[in-house]
């Protein structure tokens, strides 16, 4: 990890939805909670000055942020400057150089259309602004293998590896993070983490709602960019991995990268895309949109500990709940000890992700009070916590400024997952479509027959 902290925070994109959505929100609680007192210098070319940006951040921490913390947030807006000028145009940067003052190692946030990465990044690089810097790169990084490989190159000129910061917030979830802690720090699992006792993983990640007025963003991406190449194939890396020989960032990022070299290019055969019915109605979205809302595919992982264990992964918008799950299950008793058979999946491990909560659970089977030997299914629970955890950007933006990449995506991992999804990128198999509030296509069933049928994510 380089020790320098970052001595000010450049907001590409100060005036945009992520900023006032997630950003200001994060500033805020960094100020709250672990004493950021950096200048922030929002960039964007609206034509506002600084007292409008400054009202548009009031409103943010109003409608995202902790309101209660008036204090956090008249220092953040204390710390606040604007440059307003065009990314095209180099004056733009020479101003925002200026803006930084005494400032000399400032972390580049780019909040802006991805369009847009390369233009910014060289602009930093022209104004002599990189240097002793870092860059903060928000999702999505490329939308295939060849652009995503472009794209770093196009960083590379600039930025030296360990100086850029490739967002997935979903590194930055507690919950995601406590997969990885709750399989290392316990020695129990170990034992149980592999082919000979694991029968199969599935992960759900669901979304009652749908595209939400973003539909015109979405027809560019679909469920595979925009969840499944990075915030899913991230989850599975953690449940995968080997455990990281040694301590701090590259020993991980390094085990997770053997992970995505593990799994198989994806097949057609592998996939099944859906639809949401209406889906072509919203706005922004074509009336011929072949753009998938709905993925379900089967990974399979080349390695001694997985070999021949189903991966199933399945994301999808207007679907009968919200909640991101993982499951488990392992393999029933190798024998018949009494008269009632242990069904099947009922010895697993469960995680929830999110939205709103995070739970570890363990399923087994108990004996049911009375004569006979006859079980019910139970769940212990690990821990089940609501609210209250450090928000994904707050981490994420804080350890960007300590310099520690830890839960940012590195160059070899981000294109060795594009290279997972990129051969059904371009699928020409219309999407099948599905009713909303359904659980996607009937067709996907097939995906997770192999481990008893998709699991609802638990109410519980
Ligand atoms: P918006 O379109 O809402 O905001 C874009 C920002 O970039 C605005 O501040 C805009 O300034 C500025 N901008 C655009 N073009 C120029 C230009 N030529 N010169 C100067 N400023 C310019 O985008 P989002 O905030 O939604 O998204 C930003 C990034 O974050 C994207 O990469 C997106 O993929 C990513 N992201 C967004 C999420 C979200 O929920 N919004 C979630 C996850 C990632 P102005 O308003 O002055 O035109």
């Amino acid at each position: 990890m380089d020790a320098t902290g970052s001595d000010a925070l450049v907001l590409f994109g100060a005036t945009g939805d992520l900023a006032f959505r997630k950003i200001f929100p994060a500033l805020q609680a960094l100020v709250a909670h672990q004493g950021f007192e950096q200048p922030v210098v929002g960039v964007a070319r609206s034509g506002l000055g600084l007292d409008a940006l400054r009202q548009r951040l009031g409103a943010s921490i109003d409608a995202h942020g902790d309101r209660a913390d008036r204090a956090a947030t008249e220092r953040l807006l204390g710390l606040l400057r604007y440059v307003d000028g065009d990314y095209r145009d180099a004056d733009t940067f020479y101003r925002m150089r200026q803006a930084l003052g005494a400032a000399r190692h400032p972390l580049h946030y780019l909040a802006v259309p991805p369009s847009l990465f390369p233009t910014v990044i060289d602009g930093i690089g022209d104004s002599g602004c990189a240097q002793g810097a870092r860059v903060v790169v928000e999702k999505p990084f490329g939308r295939d293998l060849a652009s995503a490989q472009a794209l770093n190159r196009a960083a590379h000129r600039v930025f030296a590896e360990p100086s850029i910061f490739r967002i997935d917030h979903y590194l930055g979830k507690e919950s995601v993070q406590n997969l990885l802690f709750f399989r290392f720090a316990n020695a129990f699992l170990e034992p149980l983490w592999n082919r000979d006792h694991v029968e199969a993983i599935q992960v759900t990640m669901a979304e009652a709602f749908g595209v939400e007025g973003r539909g015109r963003f979405y027809e560019e991406v679909g469920a595979i960019r925009d969840v499944i190449q990075n915030h899913l194939l991230q989850v599975v890396a953690h449940l995968a991995m080997e455990p990281p020989v040694g301590e701090g960032a590259e020993a991980l990022r390094d085990e997770k990268v053997k992970v995505f070299r593990g799994i198989r290019p994806l097949a057609a055969s592998d996939v099944v895309r859906g639809q949401y019915a209406g889906y072509r109605d919203e706005d922004g979205v074509a009336p011929d949109s072949q753009v998938e809302t709905f993925a379900a595919l089967r990974l399979h992982l080349d390695s001694w500990r997985w070999a021949g264990v189903p991966f199933v992964l399945r994301a999808g918008k207007r679907l009968a709940s919200t909640a991101t799950e993982v499951r488990v299950f392992l393999k029933r008793p190798p024998q018949q000890v009494f008269r009632e058979a242990v069904p099947p999946q009922s010895n697993y491990f469960r995680f929830r992700l999110g939205p709103d909560r995070m739970a570890i659970a363990i399923g087994a089977r108990a004996k049911r009070s009375g004569v006979g030997m006859l079980g019910d299914d139970i769940e212990l629970l690990v821990c089940n916590e609501r609210g209250s955890q450090m928000g994904a950007y707050e981490r994420l933006i804080g350890d960007a400024i300590r310099g520690d990449p830890t839960l940012f995506a590195r160059e070899d991992g981000v294109e060795a997952a594009w290279r997972i999804v990129d051969p059904v990128l371009a699928s020409s198999t219309p999407p099948i479509p599905y009713a909303p509030g359904s659980w996607g296509p009937a067709q996907a069933d097939a995906q997770a027959a192999a481990c008893g049928g998709w699991r609802a994510p638990s109410e519980g």
